[in-house]
């Protein structure tokens, strides 16, 4: 198979003192991926405080934009503080604080089933949605159940309040039935919203281990249903939305996106119009980034972690003295 890569894919530590130089001033604002990107789940990435201390230092706007819903923003700012970051709550962007502000401006008022972990549940109950869930119970499996009459109570809702969205994001309990239950609330009512969060298919732990995210259950259920997702998580075009007006981005050129998943970083970014830069610190090793042909997912620079940001800012002030 013939490799094709971007021709304006560059490493940032391979490029020309020009280059750097150009390339550091060529973006105010960088948005940045968290998992795989700032730490991994077995603790923070070297260098990344530093990295992040010097960018703000050259007076670069910061935001943080993640797939992850499972973290409360407490844990966030836990997270970034320790990075030396005080991020406030409006430089955070996550599926659940986005699909919350979504449905309320909206004005939703019907029950959200959610596929989800209680975290996100809970931003859903504090902002006032009553949340459907489950069901918790087995299906009956034996010959002598009535399976056609526990499908039909589903798809009934029997008693059961007006669900307006499903929302189906990670959930490390998710089920047969859970799948079932939202086929059946999109089916029965076509008005009922369909509102996807992180669409991520392999989340990635560390370098040795990865597990299963909730694109292919998305998957299951656009394919079961014919209805399509409105994806709230990255790489949606309504996260696109919501990003480019909440952060009042004017130039979209002078954005600098950072991640380290193809499809939903890179994606992110050509999406919005920003500039894009691939980390090799989390889910994308370097000989996929490479093998990678889809212009719309690949970054116009890669690095192997934001400890390079250090030796680019260390480099470019001694290229000014
Ligand atoms: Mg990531």
């Amino acid at each position: 198979m013939a490799q094709q890569k971007s021709p304006a894919m560059k490493h940032i530590l391979e490029m020309s003192k020009e280059e750097r130089r150009n390339f550091l001033s060529s973006f105010d604002t960088l948005m940045s991926d968290c998992d795989g990107v700032l730490w991994n789940f077995t603790g923070p990435i070297p260098g990344v405080d530093k990295a992040l201390q010097m960018l703000r230092t050259d007076g670069k706007q910061l935001a943080f934009i993640s797939n992850n819903g499972m973290r409360t923003m407490e844990e966030y700012r836990k997270k970034f503080h320790a990075l030396g970051i005080d991020a406030q709550e409006e430089e955070i962007v996550h599926p659940a604080l986005t699909t919350v502000h979504y449905l309320k401006s909206i004005g939703m008022r019907d029950a959200v089933f959610c596929i989800g972990t209680e975290v996100f549940k809970d931003y859903l109950r504090k902002a006032g949605f009553q949340v459907l869930d489950g069901p918790k119970e087995r299906f009956p499996d034996s010959r002598e159940a009535n399976q056609v009459r526990v499908y039909t109570d589903y798809f009934e809702q029997r008693g059961g309040p007006k669900v307006g969205a499903v929302v189906v994001d990670i959930d490390v309990n998710l089920s047969l039935q859970s799948l079932m239950k939202a086929k059946c609330y999109l089916e029965r009512n076509p008005s009922c919203l369909f509102i996807a969060g992180a669409t991520d298919y392999i989340i990635p732990l560390d370098s040795s281990m990865d597990v299963i995210g909730p694109g292919y259950f998305i998957d299951i259920l656009e394919r079961s249903t014919g209805r399509k997702a409105l994806v709230l998580g990255k790489p949606g075009k309504a996260l696109a939305q919501v990003v480019l007006e909440q952060f009042d981005v004017a130039d979209p050129k002078r954005v600098l996106f950072v991640g380290d998943m193809l499809p939903q970083d890179m994606g992110f970014g050509t999406r919005c119009g920003f500039q894009k830069l691939l980390m090799l610190s989390g889910g994308t090793p370097k000989d996929v980034l490479l093998a990678h042909d889809d212009p719309d997912q690949l970054p116009n620079y890669y690095a192997d972690s934001f400890a390079d940001f250090i030796e680019l800012y260390n480099d470019n002030m001694h290229i000014e003295e």
